[in-house]
């Protein structure tokens, strides 16, 4: 039994007093952690008074990415020894932005996911697909070469945890959703990586999550759908109305 996880990418938006008050405003709106989960992957700057300000701890404050090694001469960076240290359980690890913009590669992915395991944190790791590899039909190809690469090394045991998240880059921030029978056609793929892998009972256990421009009026189609344990929402976690409403995708 997969429990639904409902996450949200807030990615370089709000300011400290907004940060707040979107924690004032979704206090008691949440459902049970039992029966949704939910999380705000939040500018790191945020977290703690995040963290500080909530009355309940409902909903998981997590980060965006942070960096491969615990400690050092990285200036600007934020380590996930650091993030565990503050509390954080969720980080997103490889969302496209972040290899566009950032260029990280599969390797530098693998290299973050395995510090996040070393600091008993859990990833959320993105794989990501453009139109143009989805078109060439290599996109097959891609996707499980991502979760591939960035899971090199992890164990059986910390692997039973990750949350992995298809996310077409065509769909996020469009305004244009992939169809709820693409999204599961990429979370199903996913799914069977990982038992290919590990084995069909550790994909069975893992939670797949859709990201790209998921909003409360086309959530439960795509909750609807086997392979699809959650969404990955960038827009509309930004706004505790929209938020709530996806957490409460059941009512
Ligand atoms: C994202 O950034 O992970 C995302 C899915 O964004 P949006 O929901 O805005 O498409």
């Amino acid at each position: 039994m997969r429990t639904p996880f409902i996450a949200g990418n807030w990615k370089m938006n709000k300011t400290l007093d907004t940060a707040k008050e979107f924690m004032q405003e979704v206090a008691g709106q949440l459902p049970d952690p039992t029966e949704v989960e939910t999380a705000i992957a939040a500018p790191y700057l945020f977290i703690e008074s995040m963290m500080e300000v909530q009355t309940d701890k409902t909903l998981k404050i997590g980060a965006e990415n942070c960096y491969f090694e615990d400690s050092g001469a990285y200036t600007g960076e934020i380590s996930p020894l650091m993030l565990a240290d503050m509390g954080v359980h969720y980080t997103i690890i490889g969302h496209s932005e972040r290899r566009k913009y950032f260029n990280e590669t599969d390797d530098i992915i693998n290299k973050k996911i395995l510090a996040v395991y070393r600091n008993h944190m859990v990833p959320i790791l993105c794989c990501n697909e453009t139109m143009g590899r989805r078109e060439s039909g290599e996109k097959i190809h891609w996707v499980v070469s991502q979760v591939a690469a960035a899971l090199k090394g992890v164990s059986e045991e910390d692997a039973k945890s990750v949350v992995i998240a298809y996310e077409p880059s065509w769909a996020i921030g469009t305004g244009d959703s992939a169809t709820a029978d693409q999204a599961e056609e990429g979370c199903y793929l996913i799914r069977q990586t990982i038992a290919d892998l590990y084995s069909d009972e550790l994909a069975d256990g893992i939670r797949v999550l859709y990201g790209g421009s998921v909003t409360p009026k086309n959530v439960v189609g795509l909750m609807a759908k086997q392979n699809i344990d959650g969404i990955l929402a960038g827009g509309s976690s930004l706004k505790s109305e929209s938020f709530i409403q996806l957490a409460n995708y059941q009512k």
